[in-house]
């Protein structure tokens, strides 16, 4: 069998309102190799900040981890159409965990309708999953692909598709860290935001809680395409209105340089970008980053004591942050994140960050508090009893245990109740003090952790 009508199923958890990167590079990839697709635009199906309730699960459920859940979900069929049409291949592209539940179904579905039809699932959701966790998506999809690399992907999938098993047990296929694509925004229906491939990973890549560069190191994507595809952009008549670069964080030298070159071009295009707050931020960075276009920058704090910061081991102290907040905020909109629920903090660290944040106030345009995930293969996953953490909580959770284990986030506790009081505490403070800077889903999701208490 040759594949010649492709059809490709887009994240239901991206927003209606953004053009999914990784629609864009599946689309130009099979333009390139002469293949015709249609879109199913399954995009804001389900709101990924207030997922419907059927996606919560406790880790005990018999559905954990469980290939059951594509056959045995019939109510995923509501996010879902009514009618398939007959494709020789699927491509699925998955954000977030939910999509994988959703697009499996559909897959399941699919093959249902038309047996030899190839389903395909790729994207972010699958890329931090552990062995038995995508043995349960080859359960579904002929081939899971995870990386950076949809050429690469694609080429083997071509080349294996003869040597599929029988036994309908699909294949892993994991490429490099290496974007080579570039993309062709004219093949989609572009959106006012748009997230730009700038790379990955992260040259610290040392906090305990992250994974930026646990999967496919560090990558950053040559200025010069990143400005084409810019420029492609802003040849869109204004429809495109923001553009996100995805980079974890930025080198000085890369992003000055970067600054640099779209100001030379004279770019118009809105964008943004998140950073850490190094002691390179400074006044002039501001500047150069409004004058090339930047409107406004995520500040990835976490926290602002020094004690907090260091638990988390941040690498930055709470004074290099501040300078850097405020440095910026002469120039572009700065946007605070912060991560509550941080184990063996006490009530005196709070209180300095407490005092910290209300510093800073004047100065940043929005807070965005999360609560700390444990996600597989960070050092707090690794080494939990020496942080406080208890991983496979069954009661008194901190993080959504959600998607029956398909999500890289481990359910987890605190060893010590006293720890969870004492964010409580420190949450009512925190929530009258930064009272229209943040938006409610933060407040509801960790007044949802207060009630498991
Ligand atoms: S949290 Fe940010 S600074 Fe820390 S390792 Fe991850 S990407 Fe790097």
């Amino acid at each position: 069998m040759t594949i010649e009508r492709v059809l490709i199923v887009s994240s239901p958890t991206c927003e209606k309102d953004k053009t999914q990167a990784g629609v864009v590079y599946l689309a130009t990839v099979l333009k390139d190799l002469g293949l015709e697709f249609d879109l199913l635009d399954l995009s804001g199906t389900i709101d990924y900040f207030d997922p419907p309730e059927e996606f919560f699960s406790p880790c005990d459920s018999e559905f954990w981890r469980s290939s059951r859940i594509f056959s045995d979900f019939t109510w995923l069929d509501q996010h879902l159409p009514t009618t398939y049409a007959e494709y020789d291949a699927v491509f699925y592209s998955s954000l977030f965990s939910p999509d994988i539940l959703i697009q499996g179904r559909h897959a399941l579905n699919q093959k249902h309708h038309f047996p030899n039809s190839l389903c395909i699932v790729g994207g972010s959701a699958l890329s931090c999953l552990d062995d038995q966790q995508l043995s349960v998506v080859t359960s579904i999809f002929d081939f899971v692909c995870t990386g950076y690399d949809i050429r690469e992907m694609i080429s083997a999938i071509l080349q294996e598709k003869p040597r599929l098993p029988k036994s309908g047990v699909g294949k892993h296929i994991r490429t490099n860290g290496n974007v080579f694509v570039q993309p062709d925004y004219r093949l989609v229906d572009v959106r006012r935001f748009v997230t730009s491939y700038s790379g990955h990973g992260c040259e610290w890549g040392k906090c305990r809680f992250c994974n930026s560069s646990l999967n496919c190191g560090i990558f950053c994507r040559p200025i010069p395409e990143l400005i084409d595809e810019i420029e492609q952009l802003a040849g869109l008549n204004g429809m495109v209105k923001d553009v996100m670069l995805s980079s974890d964080s930025f080198t000085e030298d890369y992003l000055t340089s970067l600054a640099s070159s779209l100001s030379d071009r004279k770019s118009k295009v809105p964008y943004n970008v998140m950073l850490r707050g190094e002691r390179w931020v400074s006044n002039g960075l501001g500047d150069k980053l409004r004058k090339s276009g930047c409107s406004d920058v995520f500040i990835g704090a976490e926290a602002l004591c020094d004690e907090i910061l260091s638990v988390m081991n941040k690498g930055l102290n709470t004074s290099s942050i501040l300078n850097a907040i405020k440095a910026l905020s002469s120039h572009v909109q700065v946007i605070l994140g912060l991560i509550l629920f941080v184990p063996g903090v006490t009530e005196k660290q709070l209180n300095e960050q407490l005092q910290n944040i209300e510093k800073i106030l004047p100065h940043v345009s929005a807070i965005e508090p999360e609560i700390l995930t444990v996600i597989q293969r960070t050092e707090f996953a690794k080494e939990p009893g020496r942080y406080g953490i208890q991983l496979w909580a069954k009661e008194k959770a901190v993080n959504d245990s959600w998607c029956y284990g398909l999500s890289p986030d481990i359910p987890w506790t605190f060893t010590s109740d006293r720890d969870a009081r004492t964010w409580f505490r420190y949450y009512e403070k925190l929530r009258r003090l930064t009272q229209g800077f943040v938006e409610p889903h933060y407040w509801d999701s960790i007044d949802e952790v207060q009630s498991r208490f």
